[in-house]
This record gives C-alpha cells, sequence and structure tokens, in this order.
C-alpha cells in the first residue's frame, strides 16, 4: 500500500515468532511494522495494520487509570486498544525507543493482552465487595482470628451481640478480651482447631452485651491462604438462649408429643394458628381443618364459652375448668380446660390446654352411681334413699307441708323365686322398681330398702292422698304380666302408708309406722293398701 515493505528489514520478522503484541511506528506514530500476534488479538489479516496510524488502535478516551501503573512516562501502562471490530481489548503497553538499520528513529511498543486478568480482577473485586457486605450486613456475630488467635476483624452484629467495640478486639487475643476461664476454653478450642484443621462446632459461654456470659454454639472454621497455609480462623456464634425462646418448630415439636391437647389461637380474632397431634385426635377435625378455624366453634354450650372468656379477662387465665367440647361427628367431650394468655413471635396468643376428660367424667359418674344406687334395679340403695328422704324431711317440717312415707313389699316373693329361679325373680323386683318409677313423681324419692321392700317419700302428700297413688300402683303392679321360664305370671305387693308428723318425728319412726300398716296389709289378705293408723 505505501511501500511500507521498503521500510521493514526481514530481521524484523523475528518479532512475529513472539506470543506478545509488537508494533513499530514511526514518531509521528506511522504503524511500519506490526508481529502476527498483535494482528491476531486485534481482529486484524496479517499486514493490513502496516501503514495505519497508531490512534487507530487506541481507545477513544485514551489511557485509563490504573492504580498501580504510572500514566505518563514510556513505561509500562495499561491501556485499551480498539479491535477491528470495535471491541475493545485491555493491554499493558510497554515503549521504548528503537533505531532501524539505517538510524531512523522509532519507537517500538510492546503490547500484552491483559483482558483476563481485568476480568477475573474485577470479579474479584464483586467477590471481596459482596462478601464485606454480607459480613457485615449478616445479622449473624461473625469473628476472624489470625492464626495466632488475635482476633483480625469482626462484624456489626459482633460487637452488638457481645458487647465489644471492634477497635477493643482486634489484634487482641481472647486473653486480653474475656475472663481467664472464659478465654482458656476459647484457646484451647482454637488450638485444637488449627492442630486439627476442618470445622467444628463448641458450646461455649460467650461474652454478651447485658454483662451475662451467654451459651452460644460457635462453629468455628481453618481457613488457608492461597499455598495452603493456615490464614486464620472463622467462628460464628449462634446464641442458644435464643433457640430457647419458643418459635413455632420448636414449640411444634415439644407439644406434638404433648398427650393433652394443645391449641394457639390469635386473641385478636380468635382464629386458631397451631393446634398438636392430640388436639386433632380429640376433636375428630384433620390438621389442616382445625389451623384457620375459629376457636370459638368448638364449644358445645356458649354459657361455658362465655365463663371462659370471662374469666380471662378478669384474671388473665383459666385453670381446669371443666368444659364441653364438639367434636367432628358433632358428638361432645369433656375437657379440663386451661387457658393461658401468652405472646409467641410478637402475636398475642391464647394458649389452650386440653385434657379430655370424659372418660374420668363417666368413671365418676359410674361410682357416684354404684355408691347411691341399688346395682340390681338402678333406683337409690338403702343408705343414700334414708339421706335423700331425711332432707325432704327436714324441708317439709320447716315448710309445715305434709309428707308421706309408702312401704311396698311383693306378696308371697319366697314362691316366685322358688317356682321360677333367682333370675326370674331378680327380673320381677326390676319391673316392680319400673312401675314405681313410671307412676311415681319426679320428685318422689323411692328406694330399696332390701329384698322385696320398696320405700318411697312422697313430698307435699298427705296419707290420703298417697293412698289414690298407692292404689294407683298396686292395681298396675297386679295387672303386670312378668315373663317366667314357664310362661307369664302375675304377681302382687302390700303397701302401708304413714303421714310425717310436725316436730319430733323421724323418717326411721315413719317408716316403722309404714311397716305397721303393711303388716296389717299383709294380716289383711295381702295385695292392699293400708294407712297407719294409732292404735296399730
Ligand atoms: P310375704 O308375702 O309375707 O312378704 O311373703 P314373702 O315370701 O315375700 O316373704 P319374705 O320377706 O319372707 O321373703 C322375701 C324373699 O325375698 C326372701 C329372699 O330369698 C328373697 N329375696 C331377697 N332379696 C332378693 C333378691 O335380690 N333377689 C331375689 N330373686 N330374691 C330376693
Ligand atoms: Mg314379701
Ligand atoms: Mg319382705
Amino acid at each position: 500500500m505505501t511501500g511500507a515493505g521498503a521500510e521493514r528489514p526481514r530481521s524484523w520478522r523475528m518479532f512475529d515468532a513472539l506470543p506478545t503484541g509488537v508494533c513499530i511506528a514511526t514518531p509521528a506514530g506511522r504503524i511500519v511494522y506490526a508481529n502476527r500476534h498483535l494482528h491476531e488479538l486485534l481482529g486484524y489479516p496479517y499486514g493490513e495494520l502496516e501503514g495505519e496510524d497508531i490512534g487507530l488502535l487506541r481507545g477513544g478516551d485514551g489511557v485509563l487509570p490504573v492504580p498501580g501503573l504510572p500514566l505518563e512516562g514510556r513505561g509500562g501502562r495499561e491501556r485499551r486498544y480498539r479491535c477491528r471490530d470495535g471491541e475493545f481489548v485491555w493491554v499493558v503497553e510497554a515503549l521504548t525507543d528503537f533505531q532501524g538499520d539505517g538510524g531512523e528513529a522509532y519507537e517500538l511498543r510492546t503490547v500484552t493482552d491483559v483482558s483476563h486478568h481485568r476480568r477475573a480482577e474485577a470479579a474479584l473485586r464483586d467477590q471481596l465487595m459482596m462478601k464485606d457486605v454480607l459480613f457485615e450486613t449478616l445479622p449473624v456475630p461473625v469473628f476472624v482470628k489470625d492464626p495466632d488467635g488475635r482476633f483480625a476483624d469482626c462484624n456489626d452484629a459482633f460487637e452488638r451481640y457481645t458487647g465489644l467495640p471492634r477497635r477493643a478486639v482486634i489484634e487482641k487475643t481472647s486473653f486480653d478480651v474475656l475472663a481467664p476461664p472464659l478465654a482458656n476454653a476459647h484457646a484451647a478450642m482454637d488450638r485444637d482447631l488449627l492442630v486439627n484443621w476442618g470445622q467444628r462446632s463448641y458450646e461455649e459461654s460467650v461474652p454478651h452485651a447485658d454483662g451475662m456470659p451467654r451459651r452460644a454454639r460457635v462453629s468455628k472454621a481453618v481457613y488457608r491462604d492461597n499455598v495452603g497455609e493456615v490464614a486464620g480462623i472463622v467462628g460464628v456464634i449462634h446464641d442458644l438462649s435464643v433457640e430457647d425462646q419458643p418459635n413455632e418448630a420448636r414449640l411444634q415439636t415439644i407439644l406434638e408429643q404433648s398427650p393433652i391437647g394443645v391449641s394457639v389461637s390469635r386473641r385478636e380474632d380468635g382464629v386458631v394458628i397451631f393446634a398438636n397431634t392430640r388436639f386433632a385426635e380429640l376433636t375428630g377435625f384433620p390438621r389442616e381443618r382445625v389451623i384457620g378455624s375459629l376457636a370459638r366453634d368448638y364449644y358445645v354450650d356458649d354459657n361455658q364459652r362465655e365463663r371462659v372468656i370471662e374469666r380471662l379477662r378478669t384474671s388473665g387465665s383459666v385453670v381446669n375448668m371443666e368444659v364441653q367440647f364438639r367434636r367432628a361427628d358433632s358428638s361432645s367431650f369433656w375437657t379440663l380446660f386451661t387457658v393461658n394468655q401468652a405472646v409467641i413471635q410478637g402475636v398475642e396468643v391464647n394458649l389452650a390446654w386440653i385434657y379430655d376428660y370424659t372418660e374420668r367424667r363417666n368413671m365418676e359418674e359410674a361410682l357416684r352411681d354404684m355408691a347411691s344406687k341399688d346395682p340390681l334395679t338402678g333406683i337409690y340403695n338403702r343408705r343414700s334413699f334414708m339421706e335423700l328422704g331425711r332432707q325432704q324431711l327436714a324441708r317439709s317440717q320447716r315448710f309445715r307441708e305434709p309428707m308421706s312415707v309408702v312401704v311396698l313389699d311383693v306378696d308371697h316373693f319366697k314362691k316366685i323365686n322358688d317356682s321360677y329361679g333367682h333370675a326370674t325373680g331378680d327380673d320381677a323386683l326390676r319391673m316392680v322398681a319400673g312401675a314405681c318409677s313410671s307412676i311415681l313423681r319426679e320428685y318422689d324419692i323411692l328406694g330399696r330398702l332390701g329384698g322385696e321392700e320398696f320405700v318411697v317419700v312422697l313430698p307435699g302428700t298427705t296419707p290420703d292422698e298417697s293412698r289414690v297413688v298407692a292404689e294407683r300402683l298396686r292395681r298396675h303392679i297386679a295387672r303386670m304380666p312378668v315373663p317366667g321360664p314357664e310362661g307369664r305370671f302375675h304377681m302382687t305387693a302390700s303397701m302401708g302408708i304413714a303421714g310425717v308428723e310436725s316436730a319430733g318425728d323421724t323418717l326411721e319412726k315413719a317408716i316403722h309406722r309404714a311397716d305397721l300398716a303393711l303388716y296389717r296389709a299383709k294380716r289383711e289378705g295381702r295385695n292392699r293398701v293400708v294407712v297407719f293408723e294409732s292404735g296399730m
């Protein structure tokens, strides 16, 4: 093109073998030679750069400031070169004066591609920046120690947690900042780690800003420099006392094992936000249905619910209240219900404990019954009849109201036993009790005195009025067919009636008078009712 070939001595061809770009230009900046590598670097066909102005290769904005390299002078500098396709490459350019064979003055540039270094460096810078930001913004206390056990760095969270300012720990050992027992433990662990390398977690006491050392899990790891030597220890402090506070996950694992139903509901809107397996079992609702449901919907009785709310409002808790709850199958169960108010993760909640009381309650009822009822007929036994009868007698006397006692004895009962067997006799007794229950009023008191003898207290009833009831009962019993092994048969009963007299009378005395009347009824032929009269 410009006869450059003529200016280019053959000896320059040796530059073509170099793995670095070489460019020879006149002091005015005209390129007289560029080696093969430079052409390849910048994407030009070999030879095309010769005759061009050196300015063609320069990035438009000239030399960029690069830390550590002089901007001016003829030494090395880092700058951008423009490729043929308009892209840029970062190069280190070194400039030397150079004389041609004929003594002409040239400038010789060696051009080394440093783009990948720049890229790696930028990536590293980004990474370091990222790590710095991470280190400082991490809400977890982190520290770095050198291989001699001196603190090399720590983050803000560390300062906040330990109450130790950075300047107070940097370059210091554990012994400088901690009490000897703590420092000894820390140093021993550091030594262990440095000898054995790797990573380790320790439970340690660590200083805390509030002045009391805290139990913490400290995870420490040795890190190494680029030749594999131990460069230091990075430690992360994990406060175990924080872990002791209830968070939902921990609460859940603990409460999951509980044999008592537990639910947590938001106080604000009564929505259940947690329930354990036992709660789901007790209510029969799957847990997914329980969570999000309303606590109020589990109550069977609105009065009980209002009592719970009232108790919570006035005393802040409910302890072992007997409350009935609803099951999924709309049956209900009795519980001992305890509620405490709490704040969990910033939410005001009611923490409820539900102890299934149904079985206990049923058992207690059965025990109460067993103690007070006659097992054969289910009516009051002698003891509880006497107790209830005495109470009624006292009431009647206090209010000057009449009261009668009826004693009933099955006629020839021995024969029933003898003819049809004891089991049939038992059936007959149950039927007599049933007949009495069906004819008497609810507030009459019916008991079995023993054998085939029954007794009734009729409050507010005179002996004559009682006779009417007793006659009805007598007719009913006499008409009642009793199933026996050889077919149905009939039985009769006799009754004696006595009224309660005013002051000084007792239930025992009244029963005795009724017995005398009964005796008269038996003597007069049975299947009859006799009212006591004086002189009997
Ligand atoms: P009377 O008409 O004079 O009353 O004749 P009676 O046979 O009913 O007289 P008594 O009072 O002597 O007989 C009562 C019988 O009741 C005696 C006893 O074997 C029977 N007996 C007592 N308790 C039970 C019981 O729990 N079941 C059965 N099947 N029989 C009982
Ligand atoms: Mg009898
Ligand atoms: Mg008898």
